[in-house]
């Protein structure tokens, strides 16, 4: 008997490469192209280094209360933590102790797997169809939980909102976790349903429509009990998750509205313009209501043409799994490099097809 026999041991989720070299167009782990609000810049130039000797505010009450005034929701139906990834997981740790299976998409955000695996949560995956669309049915047998992104990824695809209701209303056994991490590129949040249904929470972040995936700032809406068994959660754990600067930071960029409707149009903009032309070059695609667009080309390995585009300093995500080999999940960046890559791959359709 050693100590090891009694280690947790997990297979770790594996985050899109960040590459140290400049001049390379990155598309590959759904950032934001554009800068965050210049009220970041301010804020955080502005701000007090002597301040960071104090520990911070462990509600982030600055940043709920910015958050509830932009969102019309009370500030005690909002949990915030470290990126919508700790959200998630805080989530997964408070809600998900039935011993019964939770109910994710086979093909969805590879995060899950991971946080069921460490957290010992038996699950079942259900499987999309072959359009790649959620089959709500799926989800309304017994379960011990259900989470899924909406819209999904690495698909893009979006479930409309009376749909994800219904999956909602038939399991009021169980909480329904809706990670919306890209629902502001064009889909319609079920934020409203929190008012209707106790059990459901709705995850949003600043790290896509925000541009603030280094500031690392996520948040949860849900009824009062849900909000306050996941702070007893939070509070057993890490009282001061969020840090100084992201407070402040987070608080600046949700209170300019004018430049976060204008900065997730314009994604939108060059997204339609980009599938356009993916079409033209024989590209398919599920629809995409998401800051990516997952393609195939029925004639291109997409493995291969992975690797190719990263020899010419074009970074996309290829995932090596089963059902969805053959396809490359591709961040919308600015107009300019998409033209790059629509260069690129016009030059490489007409050599290799
Ligand atoms: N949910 C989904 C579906 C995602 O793709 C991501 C990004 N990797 C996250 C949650 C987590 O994002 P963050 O922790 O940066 O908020």
């Amino acid at each position: 008997m050693s100590w090891e026999d009694n280690v947790r041991r997990t297979v770790p989720y594996t985050p899109g490469e960040q590459p140290k070299i400049s001049n390379i167009i990155k598309l590959n782990t759904n950032e934001n192209p554009y800068p965050p609000s210049p009220s970041v810049a301010k804020v955080l130039s502005r701000m007090d280094a002597g301040e960071l000797r104090k520990y911070p505010d462990p509600a982030a009450q600055r940043l709920t209360d910015a958050l509830s005034a932009h969102f019309g929701v009370p500030a005690d139906q909002i949990f915030v933590g470290v990126g919508s990834d700790d959200v998630l997981a805080m989530s997964f740790l408070t809600f998900f102790n039935s011993g019964k299976k939770i109910f994710f998409p086979d093909i969805t955000y590879s995060f899950y797997d991971v946080w069921a695996d460490v957290f010992r949560i038996p699950y079942e995956t259900k499987p999309l169809d072959e359009n790649f669309h959620i089959r709500p049915e799926d989800y309304f047998g017994e379960n011990g939980g259900i989470v899924f992104p909406n819209p999904n990824a690495p698909t893009g695809d979006y479930l409309p909102a009376e749909e994800v209701e219904n999956i909602i209303a038939r399991n009021p056994e169980s909480v329904v976790i809706v990670d919306e991490a890209y629902i502001d590129f064009g889909g319609r949040s079920v934020l409203p349903l929190i008012h209707k249904y106790e059990n459901l929470l709705v995850v949003q972040t600043f790290s896509k429509s925000h541009s603030m995936a280094g500031m690392r700032i996520g948040y949860a809406f849900g009824s009062r009990k849900l909000i306050g068994y996941l702070n007893d959660v939070k509070y057993s754990f890490n009282s001061y998750t969020l840090n100084a600067p992201s407070i402040l930071a987070g608080e600046a960029a949700i209170e300019d509205e004018d430049y976060f409707e204008d900065c997730c149009c314009r994604i939108v903009a060059t997204r339609e313009r980009t599938k356009k032309a993916l079409r033209e070059l024989g590209f398919v695609f599920a629809d995409s209501k998401a800051n990516f667009i997952f393609v195939r080309h029925p004639q291109l390995d997409a493995g291969q043409l992975f690797q190719d585009l990263r020899k010419a300093n074009i970074i996309v995500r290829y995932f090596p799994k089963a059902r969805i080999d053959q396809y490359l999940r591709i961040t919308i960046g600015t107009d300019e490099q998409m033209q790059v890559l629509l260069d690129f791959l016009k030059d490489y359709v007409r050599k290799h097809v």
